[in-house]
């Protein structure tokens, strides 16, 4: 069993890996950039060891420092989170080569996922249903157009290194081929180096459905259900959530199989993600794997009881996952990511000292933060302040407890997007489950907030805004409390 495990990240992901090293006993090394001397993951790791100045180049993507001090605090593994060099083949061949175990996939099936066109054409020798498309390099916008009146407009032109939603462009026909082929290239070129970029039919009002898998150096593949993430903005996840409101057990073996018949192909171990679009008529593609530990990954926990960071060091220490026989799933959870951004204001990141910080607790809820009180959102890196999960027996209760969760959440200083959670917690079409990746743009026009006429929303919103302008010492705005709430600021001051 590992013995001393370095953590190669910064904020919440890193916590959420120190917990579960010490429920197993294995001490954990935090590295820090000069933006996080103070940082919860410094703290609460049993060593800390500082990497260099806030820029992430310069720290948190310092491939050789990173592994000097794994070296000299005598870590035998290095867990690398999400994001930074997580999905860095580079990275995991040099911790190999330093003779230590890298806690995630092998280097081979990391840089084969990462292009997205040689893992296409994989997918597709392995008989995985792929988006209809082509693989490769498009040089030409002739060619382009050729392929695309094959598959039919609207076309999404991607970038092969793309992530994070980066260098995608909507073709809708053929006069705008050569414009989108050109700032796609672009865009992939500056943002990964790498200005390869291909095409694949643009799927109408698709659900985003991804399947968890674990995969252990014995041959032994599971999958543990599904999450959908419909709810993005540009591409990025907002809110997730297990099960999928639209796949019932039918449909969950069917892409479960899927999903390990794609982990398989492409000689995957540790934990990974395969994610599928789910088009109106019930179809699923292929869209990518993620080779990491997900930022939703702790939805699946709260309905399977597995611990998926567990899971992963054991994997890596070379167990087999026959210690995962037992799965059953139950009820349904869902995850808010509360970002530090003014949802009233395009989403523009909200940078500063968070002067209030209270997490809501109860039945059913888990955050997951490397906030505290007096800590700080740097300009330097993501903005999320934490991961907001409620489990619930039926997921209209998952969804009640969400409500009643953010609205009991307490930050000021920075501005948030819980009352944007909020929103869509009270949205019609939300509760439905009638989703797709278009819903925030179609229900949300222009990113402005239309806050349905509920009571108990607009009481969930007063209740958040009086506390905050509470603690701000601010005088309160008759606007932001429900003619029909009777809160007012005594009782509020007493209440809290
Ligand atoms: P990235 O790696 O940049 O995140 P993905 O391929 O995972 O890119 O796609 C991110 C999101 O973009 C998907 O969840 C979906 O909303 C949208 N998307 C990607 N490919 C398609 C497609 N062919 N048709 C419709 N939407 C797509």
């Amino acid at each position: 069993m590992l013995k001393k495990i370095l953590i190669a990240n910064r904020g919440e992901i890193a916590v959420r890996v120190v917990r579960a090293c010490r429920e197993m006993g294995i001490k954990t090394v935090a590295v820090y950039s000069a933006a996080d001397r103070v940082a919860l993951h410094v703290r609460m790791a049993d060593e800390a060891y500082f990497i260099g100045p806030a820029p992430s180049t310069e720290s948190y993507l310092n491939i050789e420092r990173i592994i000097d001090v794994a070296r000299k605090s005598g870590a035998d593994a290095i867990h690398p989170g999400y994001g930074f060099l997580a999905e860095n083949p580079e990275f995991a061949s040099a911790v190999q080569q330093a003779g230590l175990i890298f806690i995630g996939p092998a280097p081979e099936a990391i840089r084969l996922f990462g292009d997205k066109m040689a893992a296409r054409e994989r997918m597709l020798a392995s008989g995985v249903p792929v988006v209809p498309g082509m693989e490769q390099n498009l040089t030409s916008d002739e060619a382009a157009r050729k392929i695309a009146d094959e598959i039919g407009f609207p076309v999404l032109i991607k970038a092969a290194a793309g992530g994070g939603g980066k260098g995608m462009r909507i073709v809708h026909s053929p006069d705008e081929m050569a414009e989108a082929m050109k700032t796609a290239r672009a865009e992939a070129k500056s943002a990964f180096g790498d200005d390869r970029i291909y095409l694949e039919k643009y799927i109408a009002r698709p659900r985003h459905i991804e399947v968890q898998i674990l995969a252990d150096h014995h041959g032994n593949v599971m999958h543990l259900g599904e999450r959908e993430c419909s709810i993005q903005r540009r591409h990025q996840k907002v809110i997730e959530e297990s099960p999928s409101p639209i796949v019932d057990s039918v449909m969950r073996e069917r892409m479960g199989a899927v999903a390990i018949k794609a982990a398989k192909a492409g000689g995957y171990t540790n934990a990974g993600t395969v994610e599928f679009l789910y088009d109106q008529d019930g179809r699923f593609y292929f869209l990518e794997v993620n080779t990491r530990l997900q930022v939703e990954h702790p939805v699946t926990e709260l309905i399977t009881g597995v611990d998926l960071v567990k899971a992963q060091i054991k994997i890596a220490a070379g167990e087999s996952i026959q210690f995962q026989t037992d799965i059953s799933r139950r009820g349904a959870a869902i995850e808010c990511r509360i970002y530090a951004e003014d949802p009233e204001n395009n989403f523009f990141p909200s940078i500063g000292k968070v002067q209030t910080y209270r997490e809501p607790g109860g039945p059913g809820v888990r955050v997951d933060s490397g906030m505290y009180e007096g800590g700080e959102v740097s300009i330097y890196y993501d903005p999320l302040i934490a991961k907001l999960l409620t489990w619930g027996p039926t997921r209209i209760e998952a969804i009640n407890r969400m409500r009643r969760a953010l609205a009991e959440y307490r930050i000021s200083g920075v501005k948030t997007t819980i009352p944007f959670h909020i929103a869509i917690m009270g949205n019609e079409r939300f509760i439905k489950g009638d989703l797709s990746t278009h819903f925030i743009a179609e229900e949300y026009p222009n990113g402005r907030l239309n806050f349905v006429e509920d009571e108990s929303l607009m009481q969930a919103l007063a209740i958040f805004s009086c506390v905050i302008d509470y603690q701000e010492n601010r005088k309160i705005q008759p606007a932001t409390i429900s003619k029909k709430s009777n809160l007012n600021r005594w009782k509020m001051q007493s209440r809290w």
